[in-house]
């Protein structure tokens, strides 16, 4: 477009700008280092840099570290980070303090609370699960069926209400995802723990792509034991600690199937035989990563004085203006489908799209600046973290993708790029 052209997509961007000035996260996207002229739709996958990370890990390392040494553990806190940033992340997932751990990584903590989980219902053998959950998860509940001599039934989300009516009486656990990693659908936490605990079954809920981006409300909905990952919208880093939730009535029997020395009531005392702390410390295992939870530590400063309310609404926003961009300006028979709902109660904070020529667009998109990622075989992800992802932004998504996938540029073909990232 030459300074003197009309702009061809003025109406979509004005609408844009004005979303931008009245988002009630105005002004967060300052929080956070992002390379200039980068629009980055893949915070559902590792969150961006904030920028008080930098100088936290600075000190961690010159200061703690270098200078205060092993007296650290105490004097800076470094032992209680766990229990402290688990409150932290806790206001953020709706769990009252002293029920949320930050420890290990999304993989480890799903295998302790649903092993966790299963012990509390020790009497059932059915493990019910969403067939499209995300392959760790999967694989995780595979071995613990495996071991245990159970039965996992893997059932798409729609069917889950109908084997709980038919078998319920069998089923231990419910475990499941918040967000569908492909298709960004939503699923119904309180009424699907609520329909568990009606047949008696105990729900367990993976929140890596809900935490920070959704009010989950944990407490209110009585769920009974979740993890979520630290380095999606938690923004931690790479492999940023995940955590783990356990709802307060059950701290008392709850059982870490790996019982390292830091979840007992007194680890310095080094009793022989394992005595669990009484509370949410009891699903802690080893020596916590001090310098990835410095990491996560400063990046939830972010949050301070923020709504997440407001978080989930500039989230609808961006996502719901992106889709209303897509049907304005992908051209007939673009040979994109929209996978993700339109209902925003099923929404999470991504929007996924099918092309045949996905590898293609990805590569393309990011050669635009725009960073997206691939599900193989064809579904490209626009992932919208609200705090640094603009309405503009999700407009030049739109147009890139549209021109992309105008004027027959669809038929070319493009080996795949070569990306990683959950
Ligand atoms: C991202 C993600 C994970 C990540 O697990 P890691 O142990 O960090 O590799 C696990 N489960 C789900 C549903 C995820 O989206």
């Amino acid at each position: 477009m030459s300074p003197t052209d009309p702009d061809p997509h003025a109406e979509l961007r004005t609408r844009a700008v004005d979303l931008d000035a009245r988002s009630p996260l105005a002004g967060t996207r300052e929080l956070f280092e992002l390379p200039s002229g980068v629009v980055y739709l893949d915070g559902n996958s590792l969150g961006a840099l904030p920028r008080a990370v930098r100088p936290a890990l600075a000190d961690a390392v010159t200061r703690q570290w270098g200078t205060d040494l092993i007296g650290s553990w105490e004097s800076n806190g470094w032992w209680d980070l766990p229990l402290t940033l688990g409150d932290r992340v806790g206001a953020l997932v709706g769990a009252a303090p002293g029920q949320v751990v930050v420890t290990d990584s999304t993989t480890v903590d799903w295998f302790t609370a649903c092993s966790a989980a299963l012990d509390l219902r020790s009497d059932r053998r059915v493990v019910l699960t969403d067939a499209a959950s995300f392959p760790t998860d999967r694989y995780v509940l595979d071995s613990l069926v495996a071991r245990r001599g159970l039965e996992l039934l893997p059932v798409p989300v729609t069917g889950l209400r109908a084997v709980l009516a038919e078998r319920g009486a069998e089923v231990a656990v419910l475990a499941m995802s918040h967000v569908d990693y492909r298709t960004g659908r939503l699923h119904d936490l309180p009424g699907l723990t609520a329909a568990a605990h009606e047949v008696g079954a105990l729900a367990v809920w993976d929140l890596s792509h809900s935490a920070g981006v959704i009010e989950v409300g944990l407490d209110r909905a009585d769920v009974d034991l979740a993890v979520g990952c630290g380095y999606k919208y938690l923004n931690g880093g790479p492999g940023a600690p995940a955590f783990v939730y356990v709802a307060r009535r059950h701290l008392p029997h709850v059982v870490n199937p790996l019982p390292g020395w830091t979840s007992a009531a007194d680890p310095f005392a080094m009793e022989r035989a394992h005595r669990p702390d009484d509370g949410i410390a009891r699903m802690r295992i080893g020596t916590p990563p001090v310098l990835s939870m410095t990491a996560l530590g400063a990046a939830l400063s972010v949050y301070v004085g923020l709504d997440l309310a407001d978080v989930r609404s500039a989230s609808l926003s961006l996502t719901g203006f992106f889709l209303d961009a897509l049907d304005e300006l992908l051209p007939t028979g673009s040979g994109v489908a929209v996978l993700t709902p339109r209902d925003p109660s099923a929404r999470g904070s991504q929007v996924s799209v099918t092309h045949p020529d996905a590898p293609r667009l990805v590569r393309d998109l990011a050669a635009r600046a725009v960073l997206t990622d691939l599900r193989r075989p064809d579904i490209v992800r626009f992932g919208f973290a609200p705090l640094y992802v603009t309405h503009l932004d999700a407009l030049t998504a739109a147009v890139a993708l549209a021109e992309l996938v105008g004027d027959g540029a669809a038929t070319a073909q493009a080996p795949e790029p070569a990306l990683v990232g959950c």
